[in-house]
């Protein structure tokens, strides 16, 4: 049986989801779910905790100066399931740097210093960063962009309203997927990717193209992992200009006991570890 799989999808618009009719979200069900925050990093932290009492409030620089071990009381999503004895591994999740150590592999996802491919464990890290590129989808000003690419040459794509360039990345990460979920196999395995978020903050026009490519990076996860049950969330959703709190929480293989309830993202912890039982 494929392993339980959590897609992590910053900026992921539940209005658009359904005018876009996404191929690859057909399967499953879609649960009540807003953002309270509407906002990346203390969603994305609500999410991992379960509660939305952490002490991240924003801003790109503190949370790349972090240290995971300066907060070890903190029980992020990732230690519940370890502890529950499975294995896990955390590819390219928001707010994932420095990588930490687990029973599993972690590749940061962004933001990210520029240069190495951070990750845990050291081996695996050092086979990585000799034999992958462009594991990052994302872009900042001064880490987790592709190391091929410069930023300037984002920018004509996106200006354009191209996206070649988004297709090129979601190719590669994909590759690398499969390389390491090859060599490192795990229970339970979270994917993330901010390009739709990155993408339209940059003023990308086209959505057509982009929400293809997002059902594009969901099928793709399915083929390469086979997922015996799949979660997708996102932080936010994201219209014309703005972040929405029309994020998504949606459900293959498995059925959450909800209700009518609409959850906020200090609230997804527990039914990420429901998939477990
Ligand atoms: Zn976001």
């Amino acid at each position: 049986m494929g392993p339980v799989v959590v897609i992590g999808h910053d900026g992921l618009d539940y209005n658009l989801c359904h005018k876009m009719e996404m191929e690859n979200m057909r399967d499953g069900e879609y649960y009540p779910y807003k953002s309270g925050y509407m906002e990346t990093v203390r969603s994305w932290t609500s999410i991992y905790l379960g509660t939305n009492r952490h002490p991240f409030t924003g801003g790109w620089d503190n949370w790349l100066n972090h240290n995971y071990s300066d907060e070890p009381d903190l029980p992020y999503v990732w230690n519940d399931i370890n502890n529950r004895g499975y294995s896990i591994g955390v590819y390219g999740m928001p707010l994932t740097y420095p990588p930490f150590e687990l029973n599993g592999w972690v590749v940061s996802g962004f933001p990210c210093p520029g240069g190495k491919v951070p990750v845990y464990p050291s081996d695996l890290g050092l086979y990585i960063n000799r034999h992958m590129t462009d594991i990052f989808d994302t872009v900042t000003s001064d880490g987790s962009f592709p190391r091929t690419v410069s930023r300037r040459h984002w920018y004509i794509y996106v200006e354009k309203g191209g996206s070649r360039l988004i297709l090129e990345f979601l190719l590669n990460k994909m590759k690398n997927l499969k390389t390491i979920w090859n060599l490192m196999p795990v229970d339970v395995v979270f994917v993330g990717f901010s390009f739709v978020d990155h993408a339209l903050h940059l003023g990308h026009k086209n959505i057509q193209s982009l929400y293809k490519i997002a059902d594009m990076s969901i099928g793709d996860v399915k083929s390469v992992l086979s997922p015996s049950k799949l979660l997708i969330v996102s932080d936010h959703g994201f219209e014309g200009e703005s972040h929405t709190p029309n994020a998504v929480l949606y459900v293959e293989g498995a059925h959450l006991d909800l209700g009518e309830q609409t959850r906020y993202e200090k609230d997804i912890k527990r039914d990420i570890l429901s998939l477990l039982e």
